[in-house]
């Protein structure tokens, strides 16, 4: 397994935002989700305990990067920003952006929310990828203003209360969150399709070096495939 050090002896501690299913979210008092279990078997792979600390999501880049945590896995997309921060391991799943809007509302489409007199309140998750989209291509734009929210589930309840006019946010997520609040909907057509990846610091190659083959080979082996077919059925 090489020699690699670890943020705390004998520990893989991963940074994460536990209000994100299924990827990762609090259950009986447990962090569980596709991302726990995965962080679970990198962990067991190079014998360490798995150790999670939940956080903002904003937070998470940062920690990583200061040597704080090791890995930072929390359904986080590649972006080539993030990528001048962290250094991303292999990608293991998907991700699509989606727009929830309440059943009845006049945004029928994406393109709804790019047209010239457009001028919608639109919610996200702090520095997601949803909030960078929104920010540049709408409110840059004029046509509308982005409200920020710490998680995905306050947005939500934003557009349940009249708040905000959409939400835009990962697909799974979505789905988990609109399954909840009656009335809402997600639109057909989709906004981005981007990849997921573990976060790492750019500053210890050899832990990098050392989860990102333990990755590959539990991808390989079909590992994460199943974990990921346990909470999403197609
Ligand atoms: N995939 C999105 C991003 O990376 C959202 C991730 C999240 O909210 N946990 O920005």
């Amino acid at each position: 397994n090489g020699d690699f050090t670890t943020a705390v002896a004998g520990k893989l501690t991963m940074a994460t935002n536990a209000a994100f299913p299924p990827y990762e979210y609090v259950e009986g008092g447990q962090i569980t989700g596709i991302d726990a279990e995965i962080a679970a078997a990198i962990a067991e792979k190079l014998g360490l305990e798995l150790q999670i600390d939940d956080m903002e999501f904003d937070s998470i880049t940062e920690t990583v990067k200061g040597g704080k945590a090791d890995i930072g896995l929390a359904g986080m997309t590649v972006t080539p920003d993030r990528q001048e921060e962290v250094d991303f391991t292999v990608s293991y799943a998907t991700g699509i952006q989606v727009v929830i809007v309440t059943e009845d509302s006049t945004i029928t489409s994406v393109d709804d929310l790019f047209a010239d007199n457009a001028s919608h309140v639109i919610g996200v998750q702090r520095n997601t990828t949803g909030d960078i989209f929104a920010t540049d291509d709408i409110e840059s734009e004029g046509k509308g203003t982005v409200d920020r929210y710490s998680k995905g589930a306050d947005a939500v309840q934003a557009l349940k209360t009249g708040k905000v006019d959409c939400v835009i946010i990962d697909n799974e997520p979505a789905k988990a969150f609109v399954a909840e609040v009656e009335g809402l909907k997600i639109l057909d057509t989709e906004y981005a399709v981007e990849d997921y990846a573990a976060a790492m610091s750019k500053e210890n190659p050899a832990l990098y070096e050392a989860v990102n083959t333990a990755l590959q080979e539990l991808i390989d082996d079909g590992t994460i495939q199943g974990i990921i077919d346990k909470y999403i059925n197609a």
